[in-house]
């Protein structure tokens, strides 16, 4: 699979897990990105950074653009949408912190395991997510608990920057995170639809 020009990340667009970090929920989509160098595959590991003490999963539903889109309304937003990925949108939580923006904390390479794609449902709220380390579940949730949810994430983006064919928006993350070590196994499932997998090392 080419990669995408641009991950699209969305912050706090579930009100459990902006909790979890002591956060608000926000007024409007918080986004950000990932660079298209941090995109692995299944099965890739994930490598820790000599820099971070605390590298953290966060499993997320990803949506793949399907067309060149710009200032697309809410309504026609569904039309935009070629697939569905799942998305871990690992986290190097210290330096999220400490720096302050997240570029550097958010975009280590094999720091965007992908999905291989899947096809979207015809109700996007059905859409779940499950993600589980070393075989133990550690977040589940489904697109109803999103507080933007994805026609209005679509609308939003595009009304700032034209979005590309194979696009990844990463829609946010559930309660639940927490930390990686070397050796354990994390994986992320868009139930029926998408399901990546990844080994955790440490930088050598
Ligand atoms: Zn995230």
């Amino acid at each position: 699979m080419p990669l995408p020009s641009k991950i699209i990340c969305v912050g706090r667009n579930y009100a459990d897990h902006a909790k979890e970090l002591g956060n608000e929920v926000p007024q409007a989509p918080l986004i950000f990105m990932k660079p298209p160098s941090s995109v692995i595959a299944d099965r890739d590991a994930i490598v820790l950074p000599r820099a971070s003490q605390r590298v953290e999963y966060e499993g997320e539903i990803g949506i793949v653009v399907g067309m060149r889109a710009y200032r697309v309304d809410e309504r026609e937003a569904a039309t935009c949408i070629r697939g569905v990925v799942a998305v871990n949108d690992v986290t190097a939580r210290d330096l999220q912190k400490t720096d302050g923006q997240w570029t550097r904390a958010k975009g280590f390479d094999t720091f965007c395991p992908l999905g291989v794609e899947g096809p979207a449902p015809k109700k996007l709220d059905e859409l779940e997510l499950v993600a589980r380390v070393n075989g133990v579940e550690r977040q589940r949730a489904t697109a109803r608990d999103m507080v933007f949810g994805i026609p209005q994430l679509i609308a939003y983006i595009s009304g700032i920057m034209t979005l590309f064919p194979g696009d990844v928006i990463a829609t946010g993350t559930p309660a639940g995170v927490g930390p990686l070590v070397p050796g354990d196994v994390v994986e992320v499932e868009v139930p029926g639809v998408s399901r990546v997998t990844n080994p955790v090392r440490a930088d050598q």
